[in-house]
């Protein structure tokens, strides 16, 4: 049975208050509703050993929102994937369109933190996608250069043991989530796609969708046999939203 991988990106919000108001009410259900799904939060770097600790015993997985290229040494004000994995955190958003938009994040850089996450037994969650609301053709031809320049480097496992979150852009924290039918269609895409390269691959590679998601619009996506998660921003600031989603993914599983 499909198990969906839901992933609650805070962005650049929360305090020790929120977040430990926000654990405990979740705490109550989540221990039930995580058996069925991966439940991932990624809080800010500075807060995420507080969410480990919280989370620890309720089979919550911790999820960082960035890392740097470089694993020690003179880089001030840089994280390191060895110290988020001597953290507890599993898995790692890279190449949010945020960070490619306001921090210059380019292809080349994507790929060299992709590869240190997976070099580590961390799961990296690419996020790919279109600026802007283009038709199906022009949408594939992003995504496959997108998926290419990571194959050209790091070969055709590449995507083993990954999540890849297709989120366009046009869509995310703008109220306007894509067709479900639209990004089933995607998804499929990006799935045969990948399977071309390496059939193995494929079956342990998670492909979810982000932008725009909430309690209200969740259960047309979940219903869609290509749509493995979701990766969710505003609304997963709200602890019963957030469940709300959960609760009707556990539906579906
Ligand atoms: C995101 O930041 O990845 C995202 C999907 O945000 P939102 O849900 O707010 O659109």
């Amino acid at each position: 049975m499909k198990k969906f991988l839901l992933v609650a990106n805070w962005k650049l919000n929360g305090s020790k208050k929120m977040i430990s108001d926000y654990l405990s009410s979740l705490k109550s259900l989540a221990s039930v509703y995580s058996k069925k799904n991966i439940i991932v939060i990624a809080p800010p770097t500075i807060y995420l050993s507080q969410v480990y600790k919280d989370i620890n015993n309720i089979d919550i997985f911790l999820g960082a929102q960035n890392v740097d290229i470089n694993l020690k040494g003179a880089f001030t004000g840089e994280t390191s994937v060895l110290m988020l994995k001597d953290i507890g955190v599993k898995y790692v958003i890279v190449g949010h369109s945020e960070r490619r938009l306001f921090h210059n994040e380019t292809n080349n850089i994507i790929i060299k933190k992709f590869n240190l996450i997976k070099n580590l037994n961390l799961i990296p969650i690419l996020c790919i996608g279109e600026i802007q609301n283009n038709n199906y053709s022009q949408t594939k031809k992003i995504i496959e250069e997108q998926l290419n320049c990571i194959f050209k480097v790091l070969g055709k496992e590449a995507f083993r043991n990954t999540v890849i979150a297709y989120e366009p852009i046009w869509a995310i924290g703008t109220g306007l989530s894509a067709d479900p039918k639209h990004v089933q269609y995607i998804h499929k895409f990006i799935r045969n796609y990948i399977q071309e390269y390496d059939p193995i691959s494929i079956k342990s590679t998670i492909i979810q969708y982000g932008g725009s998601i909430n309690s209200v619009n969740t259960e047309e996506f979940i219903q869609q046999p290509d749509i493995d998660g979701l990766l969710i921003g505003s609304a997963s600031l709200d602890a019963k939203e957030f469940l709300k989603i959960i609760e009707i993914a556990n539906y579906y599983t």
